[in-house]
Parts: structure tokens; C-alpha cells; sequence
């Protein structure tokens, strides 16, 4: 038996045997399989060298036409190497003999290879060496692409363990309904991370060792609430596992069944909860769990789940059926947030260096017109159908939404040219999740019809902590006074100029910060949507004179222990249950 701690990412408890998908291209572990699966390993050897040379063929192509054939022959030694029968033969060998998973002959024949030019006293044929690490990356990249199969065939009591999982991948689970998942790495707030909550799976992240530690059809008991993998459990703890699951499950049935009470506080003031959401198919569950509505739409999803991209009418299709879903509630879409970890950065020539202060969001899509375009387009049509608002993601300038309005404008002209519908008066707000943004929220204010603030994102750029890394997930903290001191002046602004701000990351859905949020001043909360019963539980303790004093005490303070013993405190006063959950108990 051993225990495996990490960052409890999706609550709840699975238990099952351990399917392994996936590989650390940084360190695979030597694994062998059943004689019987050879020829589809080497069947999928092949085809991941087809595919790369593929690639590189393409990439050839592309630096011809760009810089000239001189140039393009850079890649004949790239598509020379991938067919060298040095380097290919023993992959092929060490499979048919030894049986190891292709991923391990690949990188093992790879290194041994670079690592021979590495040794060349020819300074010229030794710088090759990285050259063969790029082409082992993108040759492990193609074999990661079955993935997606192993989850889709992966049934029943089963828990995923791998080394990173897609946002895409994730969502492959919700259909092939496996039990939970565990990744070596990742945050709380990564888009793995929140899929898994806004899907309902439980997951544990950030485990650092699962892959190397977790053998294939182990038995394993995932904690998403503990936040701890343990593998071969004993009996005794398995039952009394299996227990805690089936508790869990009635504690969260008898939540529920609270959804339809009214989210008021107890002194009579409406606070508005909402849901998060990827797929428009969410909203039925976020309406059974009490939500009046959708506060934020996460459009990208749409991207990263097909192949192709998704046309106009693809984009319409989808938001037409969010409209009809809501039934004159509230919606706010969200233009495309690609980038980061939310656009494989596989898909790029060549990948970024700090993808996060990188090509993303709203910067991606004025870079890329035509995506915008389409989007804006699919989106001022659904107008016609039912009540929306547009949100852009990542703002930092004034400018981005200035150049948005007039793709805006000069789109409607074009729609009443063609005599299509739409609203008009469609208001379009932002997300503040830069601290530049929460800085300026006053000029802001005067651009932007709402407000809704990205503490996920606006936690990483404050703090300068990567929310999806797991060495530095214990200081990435809402409590950190200086991201609520940004909080504080957001929303100070927005009430001064009379434009609601609504707070949309993950602490929205977190009991611990309710009355500190309402006692800032928010009264609408966007959430994961198995969240929505939990925060209401705690909105109808509050009481808003108490909640105001409750943010005074908060600004005081100057570390976040402070301010989470504070609010701890207050929490075990209001709800003492969402207390014992939010700590794991
Ligand atoms: C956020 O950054 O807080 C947010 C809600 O957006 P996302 O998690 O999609 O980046
Ligand atoms: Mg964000």
C-alpha cells in the first residue's frame, strides 16, 4: 500500500483499477506489455513516424516558399533521419523483443542516438544532438495522440493516471465516464483542474510521481476531496473508503435537493449564483443545482474538442442552443481564450517560451481576424434569439476593446446589408484578470458595459505563480492581501461608475471567500456548477452589515494567514459542514 499526496482537483471519490495513459516526455518510465499487443505497438510506431515526417514535410514546404529551397534542405536531414534504419531498426527491435511500450523504445533508441552525435568530435554533426531531441518530441507527440483512444475505450470503475491530460483529453473522460483521473502534475486552477469540477470528476493533480509509481490495473482508491492517491490499498481501508464515497454522494444528493431555495442572505439581499460552463450541455445541470443562469461561457471549448475548427455556423449551432437552454436567463459568452495551456502548443511551429504571457486570449484573436471575425459574427446572429452578452478575455488595454468594437460595428453593417437580425443594443463587458485592468478599472469602466472578475488568471499575474504548476501551488492564494486589495478597488470602481463587476474565477464557488465577496460588495457569483448548492447553503447564513464589517477586518491584514484564519473562522460561525469540506474532512 502506498499513499500519494497531491492537490485535490475534482471532489469526490473513485475507486477502481489504474489505466495508465499517457507518458512524461521529459521521463517515461520502462514499462512492457502483453505479447499479444506488439504488432498494434509497432502498428503505432509506424504510424507516429508517418505522421512526423508528414510534418516535416509540410514545414519544408512552408520554408521554401518563405526563405528559399536553400534554406527548406535544413529539413532533408530531418526526414532523412526519420527513415535511417540506425535509428529506426532498434525501436522496431526493442519492441518485437522485449516488448516495451513504444513510448519507451522511442525515447530510449532517440537518446542513445543523440547522445552518439553529442559524442562527435565534429563540432558541426555534435550540435545535430538537438536536432534528434526535436524530432524525438514531436515523434512522442504523435504516439501522445492516442491518448484520446485509451480514454475513449477506458470503461467502468476505472481511474486514468497520467503524466498531463489535456483540457480536451478531460473532456474525453466525462464521455467514456471513468471513474476519476490523477496527473504527476498541475494546479488547482488549470483548465484540467476546472473541467474536472465543472464535469464532475473527481481528480487529484499535482501528484509528481502517479505515472512512475502506479502500475497498470493496480487497485486505487483517488481522494479528490483529500486530495491523495492510494495504490493497492489494504481491505480495511477500501471499506472503509467505499464508505466515505457512498456518504459523500448523500451529503451532495441532499445538497441539491436544496437548489430550488431562494439565494437571498438572511437580512433579505439577492445574491445572483451563476454558472460556469464549457459546453452549452452543462446548463440543465446548472439550473437543477439552483443557478439562475450562465455567467460565463467558456467558447474555446468548442475549439479544443475537434479537430477542425468550428465555422460560423458550427459557432451559431452551439449559442442558439445555449439561448434556448437558458430560456431568457442570463448569458454571458466568452470570446475565445485560446492559448497557454488552452491551445496545445503542438499545434505551433514552434512552441512558447512563457505561453502564458504569450499569444493568448484577446491578443490571439486580434492577431487572427479571421477567427475573431467568425466568432463575433456566429455570436451578433445569435443576438437575434434570445438575450446574450459578450465578454472578452485577458483584457490589458483600452485599445484591445476599442479594435473589438469596431469589428463589432463594421460586422453589423455587413449583417444589415444581408438583412440578418440581431441585437443591436448587445452589451459587451470584459474579464479583469490582469493587474494592469484592475489598476485601471476606472478607464476600463468607461469601455466596458460589465465587469466579471478572473481571480483564477488574475491570481497568477499578481502573484507571478503559474496556476497550473504544481512546485508552486502552495503560493498561488486568493488570500494574498495585494490580489484582494486589486479585488477590493475592481469592484469599489465598478460601483462608483454603476456597472456590475461579478466575480467568475474559482474562488466565486468557494464557501471560504462567500462572505468576504459579498462583503466587498459582489452580489453576482459565477461557478463550477456542482458548487452552486454549497455557496447558496452559505449565502442564506450571511448577513450583509456582518459580511461589510468582515472586509474591513480583511483589508487590515497584511499576509494571507491572516486573512484564512479570518475567514475560516467565519465560515465554522456561518456553516460549519462547508467548513469541514473545503479543508477535506
Ligand atoms: C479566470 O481566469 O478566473 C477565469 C474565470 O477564466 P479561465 O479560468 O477560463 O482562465
Ligand atoms: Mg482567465
Amino acid at each position: 500500500m502506498e499513499a500519494i499526496k497531491g492537490i485535490g482537483a475534482g471532489p469526490g471519490i473513485a475507486i477502481g483499477k489504474a489505466v495508465l495513459v499517457g507518458e512524461s516526455q521529459e521521463r517515461i518510465a520502462f514499462r512492457t506489455i502483453e505479447p499479444h499487443l506488439i504488432p498494434a505497438e509497432l502498428e503505432r510506431v509506424e504510424r507516429a513516424l508517418e505522421a512526423s515526417r508528414a510534418d516535416i514535410k509540410r514545414l519544408r514546404t512552408r520554408m521554401a516558399s518563405r526563405a528559399g529551397e536553400e534554406a527548406a534542405r535544413i529539413f532533408d536531414f530531418h526526414l532523412g533521419l526519420l527513415s535511417d534504419a540506425s535509428l529506426v531498426q532498434p525501436i522496431l527491435e526493442d519492441l518485437k523483443r522485449e516488448g516495451v511500450v513504444a513510448e519507451y523504445a522511442v525515447a530510449e533508441n532517440f537518446r542513445k542516438f543523440a547522445d552518439m552525435l553529442r559524442a562527435n568530435q565534429v563540432d558541426t554533426i555534435a550540435e545535430k544532438a538537438s536536432d534528434v531531441v526535436d524530432l524525438q518530441r514531436r515523434v512522442l507527440g504523435h504516439l501522445g495522440e492516442n491518448v484520446s483512444a485509451r480514454i475513449t475505450a477506458a470503461r467502468g470503475p476505472v481511474v486514468i493516471i497520467a503524466h498531463h491530460l489535456t483540457p480536451s483529453q478531460t473532456a474525453e473522460l466525462h464521455k467514456a465516464r471513468i471513474g476519476g483521473f490523477a496527473m504527476d502534475v498541475g494546479g488547482l486552477t488549470g483548465h484540467t483542474s476546472i473541467l474536472a469540477r465543472a464535469l464532475g470528476i473527481p481528480a487529484v493533480v499535482g501528484c509528481g510521481r502517479a505515472t512512475s509509481d502506479i502500475e497498470e490495473g493496480d487497485t486505487v482508491i483517488l481522494d479528490g476531496d483529500g486530495g491523495v492517491v492510494i495504490v493497492r490499498p489494504d481491505d480495511g481501508l477500501l471499506e472503509r473508503y467505499q464508505f466515505l464515497a457512498r456518504e459523500t454522494e448523500e451529503r451532495a444528493r441532499v445538497l441539491r435537493s436544496t437548489a430550488t431555495q431562494e439565494s437571498v442572505t438572511r437580512d433579505g439581499m439577492a445574491i445572483q449564483l451563476l454558472g460556469n460552463i464549457e459546453f452549452p450541455d452543462e446548463i440543465p445541470l446548472v439550473l437543477s443545482n439552483g443557478g439562475e443562469g450562465i455567467g460565463l461561457y467558456r467558447t474555446e471549448f468548442l475549439y479544443l474538442t475537434s479537430e477542425v475548427p468550428p465555422t460560423e455556423e458550427d459557432q451559431l449551432d452551439s449559442y442558439k442552443r445555449a439561448i434556448e437552454l437558458c430560456d431568457g436567463r442570463p448569458l454571458v459568452i466568452r470570446t475565445l481564450d485560446l492559448g497557454a495551456d488552452k491551445y496545445t502548443q503542438e499545434h505551433l511551429d514552434e512552441a512558447e517560451r512563457n505561453p502564458f504571457l504569450g499569444l493568448r486570449s484577446i491578443r490571439f484573436c486580434l492577431a487572427n481576424p479571421i477567427i475573431f471575425k467568425t466568432q463575433l459574427r456566429a455570436l451578433l446572429r445569435a443576438s437575434a434569439f434570445g438575450p446574450i452578452k459578450i465578454m472578452l478575455p485577458l483584457v490589458c488595454h483600452v485599445m484591445e476593446i476599442r479594435e473589438t468594437r469596431m469589428m463589432i460595428n463594421d460586422l453589423c453593417e455587413e449583417l444589415d446589408e444581408e438583412s440578418i437580425p440581431f441585437d443591436r443594443n448587445i452589451a459587451l463587458g470584459m474579464m479583469v484578470e490582469t493587474p494592469a485592468a484592475a489598476l485601471m478599472a476606472r478607464a476600463f469602466a468607461n469601455e466596458a458595459r460589465f465587469f466579471s472578475i478572473g481571480t483564477n488568471d488574475l491570481i497568477q499575474y499578481t502573484l507571478a505563480v503559474d496556476r497550473g504548476n504544481e512546485r508552486v501551488a502552495p503560493l498561488y492564494n486568493a488570500a494574498n492581501p495585494a490580489v484582494l486589495t486589486l479585488i477590493k478597488n475592481i469592484i469599489r470602481t465598478a460601483r462608483h461608475v454603476g456597472i456590475e463587476a461579478s466575480v467568475c474565477g474559482e474562488i466565486a464557488g468557494q464557501p471560504l471567500f462567500t462572505p468576504l465577496l459579498v462583503g466587498m460588495g459582489v452580489r453576482t457569483l459565477s461557478m463550477s456548477p456542482g458548487q452552486i448548492p454549497a455557496v447558496k447553503r452559505v449565502v442564506r447564513g450571511l448577513e450583509i452589515d456582518h459580511c461589510e464589517s468582515l472586509a474591513r477586518r480583511v483589508g487590515s491584514f497584511d499576509s494571507d494567514r491572516q486573512v484564512l484564519s479570518c475567514l475560516r473562522d467565519e465560515l465554522r460561525r456561518i456553516d460549519p459542514e462547508a467548513l469541514a469540506r473545503s479543508e477535506g474532512g
